[in-house]
């Protein structure tokens, strides 16, 4: 392990969605230049897991409308559609959602443009030791010293339910939609697979799995509920924001979040595919609970519903979305158990108004979400974090 001795005045922990949209961010409104910031992440290349995910879903268009993307100024995506069309269509109703082919296109030309990748360093950040006059993070190659630090290390692990952990272990035919190592490949084609999960990414993961010899079952916990936002919009602005922030109570916050969120609901149009595949009788649906599954072959799991139901399957597809928790790993409660950082109730972090837990340790993401609101996670909540953070080096 080498000390890089220059001590930088930015290091962005995570190089997803929040931590490249912050290093654009920072470099276009001249809070640092591109020598004295660094991007760490474990992932060659910018927004990987976002790929890798959207693309393990079948995901076509996003849920976003189109002034949501990567770039500072919310016409960008739009002007580079119209001067850099492409053959497919490019946006759907409502609020113009632009198609995941071209928000990602748009997302290279922006980091190109502005030389995002040159600022990335290929390494995890395990530990971080604040510091008075510096911040010492331990990555797993090298030990860097920065002024200031940006955590954007994303949603967390996949979620495993506890019947699914088992039959992993037993060796079952079971992966999980949002893992790296899910590989659509190798799902055999003529075959019954389960998908389990009941929102966007257990609609779209049925929907795009479904073929003339594969039939798919999807269990979900309820039945489908449509709505075309991941949170009221209201959320996105003052409307409920204002109200939210000046709330002392983060047990109170956090209800707030919990109830704002519209988990497990997909927008119309899926709603729409999936129930003509139903129709096609290329899709099944269940609405219940997987209480057990029951690998009775290497070729055959049953699964047993809390409605009573059983239905059969030669492989399952878990969509279950992320862990609930904190996420961050020992990184993060690494600084609450030994640096008594603020947290809520529920584990997660209590940051200033401006994202700023400690001095010059920022968060962006699902970690700031107490402070950002239900739409942390979002493409709209990067927009939220460097917004906070500007104003807070800008006071
Ligand atoms: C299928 C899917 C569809 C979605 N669609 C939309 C949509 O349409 N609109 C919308 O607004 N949002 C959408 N979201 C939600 C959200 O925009 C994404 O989850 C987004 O990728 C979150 O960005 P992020 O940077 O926080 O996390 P990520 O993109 O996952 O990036 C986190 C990065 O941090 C790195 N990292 C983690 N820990 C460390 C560490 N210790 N050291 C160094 N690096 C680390 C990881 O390797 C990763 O590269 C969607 C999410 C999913 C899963």
């Amino acid at each position: 392990m080498t000390t890089r001795n220059s001590i930088l005045e930015w290091l962005i922990i995570g190089g997803g969605v929040h931590g490249t949209y912050l290093s654009n961010a920072l470099i276009r409104n001249r809070v640092t230049k591109h020598s004295d910031l660094r991007v760490l992440d474990p992932h060659c290349e910018p927004l990987q897991e976002w790929k890798k995910c959207t693309e393990n879903v079948g995901m076509k268009f996003l849920r976003s409308p189109k002034v949501h993307h990567m770039d500072l100024e919310p016409l960008s995506l739009k002007h580079f559609a119209v001067c850099k069309p492409c053959d497919e269509r490019q946006y759907i109703p409502p609020n113009d959602r632009p198609s995941l082919e071209l928000f990602n296109r748009h997302a290279e030309y922006v980091i190109d443009r502005n030389g995002l990748q040159k600022l990335r360093i290929k390494d995890m950040a395990l530990r971080i030791e604040p510091g008075r006059s510096f911040h010492t993070v331990f990555g797993s190659e090298h030990i860097y010293k920065t002024k200031n630090i940006v955590i954007a290390a994303g949603n967390g692990k996949p979620y495993w339910p506890d019947w699914a952990a088992m039959i992993k272990a037993e060796g079952a035919k079971i992966m999980h939609v949002l893992e790296d190592c899910f590989d659509k490949k190798r799902i055999p084609e003529q075959a019954v697979i389960a998908v389990v999960g009941g929102g966007m990414s257990a609609v779209q993961t049925a929907i795009s799995l479904a073929s003339e010899h594969r039939e798919v079952v999807l269990i979900s916990p309820h039945s489908i509920r449509v709505n075309n936002y991941d949170s009221d919009p209201g959320w996105m602005g003052p409307k409920y924001l204002q109200k939210f922030r000046s709330e002392p109570n983060y047990n109170r916050r956090r209800r707030w979040i919990n109830e704002a969120r519209n988990r497990g609901s997909v927008t119309q149009e899926l709603y729409s595919d999936f129930s003509l595949l139903r129709k096609n009788k290329q899709c099944r649906f269940y609405a219940g609970k997987v209480e057990l599954a029951d690998p009775v072959s290497s070729e055959m799991i049953l699964l047993h519903l809390n409605s009573g139901e059983v239905t059969a399957a030669n492989a399952i597809v878990l969509a279950t979305g992320f862990e609930q928790g904190l996420p961050g790993g020992k990184m993060i409660s690494g600084l609450v158990r030994n640096h008594s950082f603020r947290c809520a109730s529920c584990g997660f972090p209590i940051p200033s108004y401006h994202l700023e837990w400690w001095d010059g340790i920022y968060l962006s993401g699902t970690l700031g979400e107490l402070e950002t609101g239900p739409s942390a996670p979002n493409l709209i909540g990067a927009r939220m974090a460097a917004n906070k953070i500007l104003s807070s080096v800008r006071k």
